[in-house]
């Protein structure tokens, strides 16, 4: 069986005026993988695609270490830790920041959200695109984001239901260009392409789609052309293959069965959503569940 653990922010510091970056520390991150390491054998990217099978029907219990967004402190501050402790990981990237030198919408709003007030940030979206909220609304964004003050809990309503994601992008761009410079964020958020490079070298880089858009929500020809066109940008980047996708999200509503079908269209050999639980299954090798790293041993949120 295969249990996959996920990561984003790998930083010392989580230090912001308005918490909306989260993650893990250089340190917990090592003393996870000691924990992990204790209950079973990490695998390879590349013993992983070319033993699947053997993988997800064995008693044994497999590890597999995964970053998405490709971030670049995945690769200062979690790389050596794993080459330390010889352990590999994929590292999803998005071809986006590299092909068209753009910052993915999802970070644009995690930097915002980090400097600007849940209130004021929800007036500001709301010069662009009017909504109104029912009270029966408001009482759903405060139950959903039971952790978050009210304010930052209509916010995040906001954009996850109330914005279609199609209008998201130019809304928070426009706010954001008022703020940060692009190019400036991009040097200092991603990999480079020596990095990416290295990663495709030791069979360690995946895709994670073009833009960062929730599949599901695509047509049926948006969502192959994400699913190929970075994996031909990092392929003709790297003279490498990639063999393996996680899709943006990896909620339900972004993983449908259809994904998996035009995922399997576009060549890839495994998949990965971020539905939690632990793989046994045959045949699922393009629908693979994957944990956040905080619900696994080692965890913040992990009761055993
Ligand atoms: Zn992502």
């Amino acid at each position: 069986m295969l249990t996959v653990s996920n990561y984003h922010y790998i930083r010392e510091h989580f230090n912001f005026e308005y918490p909306s970056i989260f993650g893990v520390t250089p340190k917990c991150f090592e003393n996870q993988l000691l924990k992990l390491k204790n209950l079973g054998d990490f695998i390879t990217p590349l013993d992983l695609i070319n033993n699947i099978n053997s993988v997800l029907t064995s008693k044994n219990n497999y590890y597999l270490i995964t970053f998405d967004d490709g971030l670049k402190e995945q690769f200062e501050y979690a790389l050596p830790i794993l080459d330390a402790h010889n352990i590999s990981a994929i590292y999803f990237l998005n071809s986006i920041n590299f092909k068209e030198r753009r910052v993915s919408t999802v970070h644009k709003i995690h930097l915002l959200r980090s400097i600007i007030p849940p209130s004021a940030f929800y007036k500001k979206i709301q010069n662009f695109y009017k909504v109104r909220f029912t009270n029966q609304e408001k009482e759903t964004a405060i139950s959903i984001y039971r952790f978050d003050d009210s304010s930052s809990a209509e916010l995040k309503y906001l954009l996850n239901f109330k914005i279609p994601f199609s209008k998201q992008e130019t809304i928070i761009n426009n706010i954001f260009t008022e703020y940060f410079n692009e190019q400036n964020v991009l040097n200092d958020l991603y990999m480079n392409e020596d990095n990416i490079k290295y990663l495709a070298s030791i069979g360690c880089l995946g895709s994670h789609t073009h833009s960062h858009f929730p599949l599901g929500l695509l047509d049926e020809a948006s969502m192959l052309n994400e699913l190929k066109q970075s994996k031909l940008y990092f392929e003709s980047l790297t003279n490498s293959k990639i063999e393996s996708v996680a899709y943006p999200y990896g909620s339900k509503e972004a993983c449908t069965d259809l994904v998996f079908k035009q995922a399997k269209t576009a060549n890839y050999k495994i998949g990965f959503t971020t539905t939690p639980g632990t793989n046994k299954d045959t045949d699922k090798n393009l629908a693979l569940m994957r944990f956040d790293c905080n619900d696994l041993p080692g965890g913040k949120n992990f009761r055993s």
